[in-house]
């Protein structure tokens, strides 16, 4: 039996979790968060006090680390690494640039890129990420490259901050933002960029209600699934 799946890419805070999470469970597909597993990455070198963008120090780490991923009754992708569960502990700030510098690196997009594709093999999915429709699963049914402009993603990821309780500042956020999306299209390895068969989908002046009927228009449309057959 062969799955089918949907891949959407695009930079940080554009709505892709969001939105591929209740696609998801609209469509009964697994939604799988390729990001998470990078900034389980990110956690492990931080703790071991590897600098993200030291190759050969990250590189020597990788064999030791045991990630795995598990969907609990939450409905949630949890992240282990080692046997902790780490969800949580990913989400926090610091570990956002750490797991974009990480990821930078050949060796690490080489390690993580077996979980990913196995995923695939197993369920109808929806993953997200930045290489998914180029580089992960080029084969994908439909591909997504979902933006907005700098400002819209910074707000809300300020909000997403605010709202888990910790500090945030406005304009730290948008540097941050602003930042990150020049490392992860600039990279060499797997740079973030809009595959050619990819729908371009920019929900700048869109709420989430409207971007998610876009989303769900353009699945339904390409798998060809008609409204309640899901
Ligand atoms: O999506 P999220 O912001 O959680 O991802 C964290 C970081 O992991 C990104 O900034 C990006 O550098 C990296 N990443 C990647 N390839 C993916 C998913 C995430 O390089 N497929």
């Amino acid at each position: 039996m062969s799955y089918r799946s949907i891949a959407i890419d695009g930079p940080s805070g554009a709505g892709k979790s969001t939105l591929a999470k209740r696609l998801a469970q609209e469509l009964g597909f697994l939604y799988v968060d390729t990001g998470a597993i990078y900034r389980t990455v990110g956690l492990a070198v931080r703790r071991r006090g590897v600098a993200p963008s030291d190759a050969a120090g990250v590189e020597a780490i990788l064999p030791d680390l045991v990630i795995t991923m598990a969907y609990e009754e939450d409905g949630l992708q949890h992240m282990y690494l080692g046997g902790e569960d780490v969800t949580e502990a990913i989400r926090e700030n610091e570990i956002s640039a750490c797991a974009s510098k990480a990821a930078a690196l050949p060796v690490v997009r080489d390690f993580l890129m077996e979980m990913q594709r196995r995923a695939a093999c197993e369920h109808d999915v929806i993953m997200d990420g930045r290489d998914i429709g180029t580089v992960v699963l080029p084969q994908a049914d439909l591909k997504i490259f979902l933006t907005a402009a700098p400002e819209a993603r910074a707000q809300r990821r300020y909000q997403e901050l605010l709202g888990r309780g910790q500090q945030a500042d406005f304009d730290q956020v948008l540097q941050e933002v602003i930042e990150r999306d020049r490392r992860d299209m600039e990279r060499e390895a797997a740079p973030l960029r809009q595959a050619a068969d990819a729908v371009l989908a920019d929900t700048t002046g869109l709420d989430l209600e409207g971007s998610f009927q876009l989303l769900l228009g353009l699945s339904r449309d390409r798998l060809g699934i008609k409204e309640g057959m899901e």
